[in-house]
């Protein structure tokens, strides 16, 4: 136990909305000019540098993140997103549009962007902060009021980021932070009838019923980034060093609790054993231990139940025939530790071919040498498109296959390369409306079309 949290009840989020409703209705924050309300997000993001050890800290006794990395990514990019966020705040503008009416009349139309209303958030546990800050910072930038409800099981850092937007000086109302449980509060808030936008990240089964109580509260705008299972295709002709070492990103960065790790690697038959040799060596040195030692690479999973799943999953593999290659077990030691895990031999039907883990667990088969479109056909074959990845020396090959993949992302000889700018978000059942990028602006705009005659 490193802390206690007060479990928010339904009338905490009841008040939070009032207040949101007023802060944004008739409030400072409603009236403020954009220019100043970029100042404020700006400030807010220069706090969150002052106290990113801090912050980094917390991440990693809550979520079992390795500081280094949650010092360079979870806090890292959060506060690069209120950046990038803040710029945009009076760069939000209309178009002028001739419409095709006949004279004498003369007529003007032009539209106007604005803000929705009370604005609700509801987020998972694999990325606390960063998940508060990708939809948080777009939703203040576009000028609305924000309810946000973190996992029950990360709150920690959602709560110093509450304090640090009091230091920044937002106006009371204006961010709201409710731990607590996700059938009452995360309820709650995607069926009040005053919220009338939600962004939520996490599972696909929960993603569709918060769509339900969406469209049955008021019709609620919605974007859901939702679960993932995304293919990485591996080919004889690639930069094999990279490849493994990125294949190794793909899969155990932040212990796979990743929604865009690679679910799925798909290698060419020809290169098969030795990328898999190659993996496992790597595998063997990565340093378990401690999230605060600096120099370990893989920390706990976060929290028991998630680690009894890995358990399960594994079993499950071995059951149906899958060859587990390394790891597969519970570290012996206190604590939530589960050794970085690689199977091959995975026929795609499969439990393990076609559930996410969101653990650390290499998931490989073969494709025959040469074969294209049916290993094409094989990545594309889920329910799932939040992301890919190829490698390849070959461009042709490469831009070829990320035109044909199902997938909000593609990366190329590379992996895990997001960043604040470029639109991130998934297809099919992964969900969709964009994170980051101007596209997540507009998931927290309306428009208004306006027209004159004169
Ligand atoms: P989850 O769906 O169980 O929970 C997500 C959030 O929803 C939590 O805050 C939870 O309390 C809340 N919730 C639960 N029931 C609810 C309800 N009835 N109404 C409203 N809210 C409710 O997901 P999780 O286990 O926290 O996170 C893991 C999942 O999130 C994985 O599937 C992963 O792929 C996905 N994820 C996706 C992305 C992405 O960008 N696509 C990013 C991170 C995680
Ligand atoms: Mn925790």
């Amino acid at each position: 136990v490193i802390c206690k949290v007060s479990l928010a009840q339904i009338s905490d989020v009841d008040r939070a909305v009032a207040v949101a409703k007023e802060a944004f209705e008739t409030g400072e924050w409603g009236r403020m000019n954009a220019r100043d309300r970029g100042r404020l997000i700006y400030r807010l993001a220069d706090l969150m540098e002052q106290h990113q050890e801090e912050l980094a800290t917390i991440e990693a006794i809550d979520s079992g993140a390795v500081y280094t990395l949650a010092l360079k990514t979870h806090v890292g990019m959060s506060i690069q997103t209120f950046r990038y966020f803040a710029g945009w705040c009076d760069k939000i503008q209309g178009s002028t549009i001739p419409i095709n009416q006949a004279r004498p009349n003369h007529n003007l139309t032009f539209t106007r962007r604005e803000p929705i209303g009370v604005c609700g958030i509801v987020i998972p546990w694999n990325y606390p902060l960063m998940m508060l800050a990708w939809k948080t910072a777009a939703c203040l930038a576009a000028g609305h009021t924000v309810v946000l409800k973190p996992a029950q099981v990360t709150p920690l850092t959602a709560l110093k980021f509450a304090e640090l937007t009091v230091k920044a000086g937002f106006p009371k109302g204006v961010v709201n932070i409710i731990p607590g449980a996700g059938s009452l509060i995360g309820q709650r808030i995607s069926e009040h009838p005053d919220v009338r936008k939600l962004g939520f990240t996490g599972s696909t089964p929960v993603g569709k019923h918060i769509m339900k109580s969406c469209a049955v509260s008021n019709v609620k705008k919605v974007s859901l980034e939702l679960g993932g299972k995304s293919p990485l295709l591996i080919f004889n002709d690639c930069n094999l060093h990279k490849a493994v070492r990125m294949g190794m990103g793909a899969v155990f960065f932040n212990k796979g609790e990743n929604c865009i790790a690679a679910g799925r690697l798909f290698v060419e038959e020809s290169i098969h054993d030795l990328y898999l040799n190659k993996v496992v060596e790597e595998v063997k040195k990565m340093k378990i231990g401690d999230p605060l030692d600096r120099s370990t690479d893989h920390g706990p999973q976060n929290h028991r139940a998630h680690l009894d799943k890995m358990v399960e999953y594994c079993a499950t593999g071995v059951q149906e025939g899958a060859t587990l290659v390394y790891g597969g077990k519970q570290v012996p030691r206190p604590g939530f530790f589960f050794e970085p895990t690689v199977f091959t031999d995975v026929q795609d039907d499969m439990f393990i071919a076609r559930e996410e883990s969101f653990g650390p667990i290499m998931i490989i088969s073969k494709f025959a040498d040469g074969d294209l479109d049916g290993v094409l056909k094989r990545a594309n074959n889920t329910e799932f498109g939040l992301a890919s990845g190829v490698f390849t020396q070959d461009l042709s090959k490469a831009l070829y296959i990320s035109e044909r993949l199902q997938a909000g992302t593609v990366f190329i000889n590379t992996y895990n390369k997001t960043d604040v700018a470029a639109p991130f978000g998934g297809f099919k059942q992964s969900g969709f409306g964009k994170d980051l990028g101007e596209e997540a602006l507009n998931e927290y705009l309306r428009t208004k079309t306006v027209t004159i005659e004169y």
